[in-house]
């Protein structure tokens, strides 16, 4: 890995270990999401003037009023979404700046990725194949669409929240599959995991989270 990759001081591999140390605190336990966390560089999904504050527990912007998510909630996403075992293709709906992405694609086999403002489509790919990242597929359109050409999906792992449950989503999922997605409005959003079932679909509620708003169409 190059200079920049690896990255120094704030940005270094004791600062990424420090977050996992964090996390674990704060109740992260799969140690695979822990590991994968403390070896992905964060700082180069940032702008560099905000990368020594990439590795603090918050969301930061990356532009189009979009915030990258805050690492507790990447790993918590992340493990609630492997707690059964190792998804084969996971659909991510809001790629924006490609973060949560990079985390998936090295815990599954492939990620399809939707993200509906052209601009961060674009610089998520650079980020990600700057990480040499390839088990990912990238779509610029609007993500309650879900991606219908490769669906059935093992996991479906929505970064943007709704007021309801988009149901091209559900209709997507593999039967013995999981989403995990975040419901709600402004500040009265709740995290929700999603079973599908041979007889249906099982909603968990889980905690109360603030993720941007899921917006219709594509710019
Ligand atoms: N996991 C991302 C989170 C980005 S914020 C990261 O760590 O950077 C959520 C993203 O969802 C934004 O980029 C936003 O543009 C996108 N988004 C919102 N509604 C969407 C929709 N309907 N389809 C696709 N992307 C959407």
């Amino acid at each position: 890995m190059n200079s920049t990759l690896l990255g120094i001081g704030m940005t270094s591999r004791r600062t990424r270990e420090r977050m996992a140390k964090r996390l674990l605190e704060q109740g992260i336990r799969n140690n695979k999401v822990l590991d994968v966390m403390s070896r992905t560089p964060r700082h180069i999904f940032v702008d560099e003037a905000l990368s020594s504050r990439a590795y603090e527990d918050t969301a930061l912007p990356i532009g189009f009023n979009q915030t990258i998510s805050q690492p507790y909630t990447v790993a918590k996403m992340t493990e609630l979404l492997l707690e059964f075992g190792r998804p084969g293709k996971v659909l991510e709906i809001g790629t924006g700046c490609g973060y949560q992405t990079a985390i998936l694609a090295q815990l599954v086999d492939h990620v399809y990725t939707v993200e509906r403002i052209l601009p961060l489509h674009k610089k998520a790919k650079d980020h990600l194949w700057s990480l040499r990242l390839k088990n990912i597929s990238y779509l610029h359109s609007d993500g309650g669409w879900g991606w219908p050409e490769h669906a059935p999906y093992d996991g479906i792992l929505v970064a943007a929240a709704p007021s309801e449950i988009p149901e091209m989503l559900l209709e997507q999922m593999a039967v013995g599959g999981v989403m995990i997605i975040p419901i709600g409005r402004g500040d009265r959003q709740e995290l929700q995991r999603v079973f599908r079932t041979e007889n249906g679909y099982e909603i968990e509620e889980l905690e109360p989270v603030t993720f941007v708003p899921f917006l219709a169409g594509r710019e």
